[in-house]
């Protein structure tokens, strides 16, 4: 805003010019050429004045260009820094973002290894549950054997189940073994006779169908 109040300032200086006025003689020749002269001295100020004047109004000119360069000027480096803000603003949410990321890998990391030592610790628990079951299995099976034999086969040495392939069936002769073994006594040729392995005697079977035979229940249950 500067050079414009500047340039008003000359042109007003420029209009206010007034010619230095001295008072004419009685004499009418002499007057005469001094009015001749004031005349002069008024046009030549006049013309500085219009000179002034013009230069006054070029320099307003050029404060005016000035100043619409100064604001496009600023106009243009206003939206350059728009701009960079921009910018910044999308870098800063990228790196935050990255952050963000790395401290969920860290977390996930940190998961990761807590799981991964909780699994450990199920492993060992593990290992050591079946080390016991182990254990008090061979025991049970140990007591199972001296205490109660005739819950298994004679045959095979498999316990007795309640139904299906290892149940105990009792033969005619009364002697009782598991329906596997039973199977795999039929004869050859007479697949309906079976000839007990304990006492050597005979049974038949009339359609061969060992299921029929009686359950042994008192090898179960006793
Ligand atoms: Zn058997
Ligand atoms: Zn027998």
């Amino acid at each position: 805003m500067a050079p414009k109040r500047k340039s008003a300032r000359i042109a007003a200086a420029a209009l206010v010019v007034v010619p230095k006025v001295t008072i004419p003689k009685a004499n009418d020749k002499s007057a005469t050429a001094e009015i001749a002269k004031l005349k002069k001295q008024l046009a030549r100020n006049k013309t500085e004045s219009t000179t002034k004047l013009h230069r006054a109004q070029c320099d307003l000119e050029y404060a005016r260009d000035e100043l619409q360069r100064n604001k496009m000027q600023h106009k243009l480096e206003s939206e350059k820094k728009n701009e960079e803000l921009a910018t910044l603003k999308t870098e800063k949410q990228a790196l935050t973002n990255e952050i963000k990321h790395f401290k969920n890998c860290k977390d996930t990391r940190k998961a990761y290894g807590i799981v991964q030592a909780e699994c450990k610790k199920a492993e060992q628990s593990r290992k050591r549950m079946l080390e016991a079951q182990s254990l008090l299995r061979a025991e049970q099976e140990k007591k199972f054997k001296e205490a109660k034999p005739w819950r298994q086969c004679e045959i095979c040495t498999e316990e007795f189940t309640e139904t299906g392939a290892r149940s105990p069936r009792i033969m005619s002769c009364g002697h009782t073994f598991c329906l596997t073994c039973l199977e795999s006594m039929k004869e050859t040729y007479f697949r309906t006779q079976i000839r007990c392995p304990t006492d050597r005697k005979y049974m038949y079977c009339k359609d061969g169908d060992l299921t029929k035979l009686p359950i042994n229940y008192l090898a179960l249950h006793m």
